[in-house]
């Protein structure tokens, strides 16, 4: 079973998640992406998401559809801050032998990788695949292992990734560009405006329906 981790906030979950999931699910021929959202991030303390149960009702209407594509919400069942190698973890202790673990993230993500809880151990438990992002940077720009680290890794032509020395490889794969983001779309929410083709259907109906991201009503 090869599956991919696509941990995120989720609010809301937006085309740019799932295009570039089913990118990822063909390249790397996965048999499942499951979409984690974060009960608590820990980086991101600025904003205040939707509650939890809102954000998972989103993803998985959005999912639905794809069996490929699963809703996991694991990261609200533990306590304290959401941190991905406690998921990686689990994930590891659960699997069969023989399954393989990705896990996925946007450039702007992996830009801040060194300030994530434990990340060497992370980097080295399981593949890490990172997708481009529209204004993360020129097209190849920063696609290395954070420099802490990069004299643990030496580059496989034939596989194209980063293999590092205590295990874990690192991808960074080119994706058809798609300037989305939750940000911008609640931005847009704020203000009375469309979100028409930026989210699944399902998903802008759920969000009128419960009155979400307007200016008025914030969880
Ligand atoms: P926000 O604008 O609130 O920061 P976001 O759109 O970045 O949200 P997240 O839920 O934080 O969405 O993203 C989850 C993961 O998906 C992150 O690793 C992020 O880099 C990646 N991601 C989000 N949108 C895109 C996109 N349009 N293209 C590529 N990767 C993306």
């Amino acid at each position: 079973m090869k599956r991919g981790l696509f941990g995120g906030s989720f609010d809301p979950v937006h085309l740019g998640h799932l295009r570039c999931a089913e990118e990822i699910r063909e390249l790397f021929g996965l048999d499942q992406i499951l979409f984690i959202p974060a009960a608590r991030q820990p980086l991101k303390t600025e904003q205040q998401p939707v509650g939890f149960h809102h954000r998972a009702v989103m993803a998985r209407l959005a999912v639905e559809g794809n069996p490929a594509f699963v809703v996991s919400e694991r990261e609200n069942r533990r306590d304290g801050p959401s941190y991905s190698i406690d998921t990686v973890n689990e994930f590891l202790r659960e699997q069969s032998p023989g399954d393989r673990l990705y896990f996925i993230m946007g450039r702007d993500a992996f830009m801040d990788i060194t300030r994530w809880k434990d990340w060497r151990n992370l980097m080295s438990r399981c593949d890490i695949v990172v997708m481009t992002r529209p204004g993360t940077g020129a097209a190849d720009a920063g696609d290395s292992p954070p420099p802490e680290i990069a004299s643990e890794y030496s580059y496989d032509d034939e596989e194209q990734c980063f293999r590092g020395e205590r295990g874990g490889n690192l991808y960074f794969r080119r994706l058809t560009l798609l300037d989305i983001s939750a940000t911008d779309i609640r931005n847009r929410l704020a203000v009375g405006r469309s979100i028409r083709y930026l989210v699944p259907e399902t998903v802008a109906a759920y969000i009128k329906a419960n009155g979400l991201y307007t200016a008025s009503r914030r969880r």
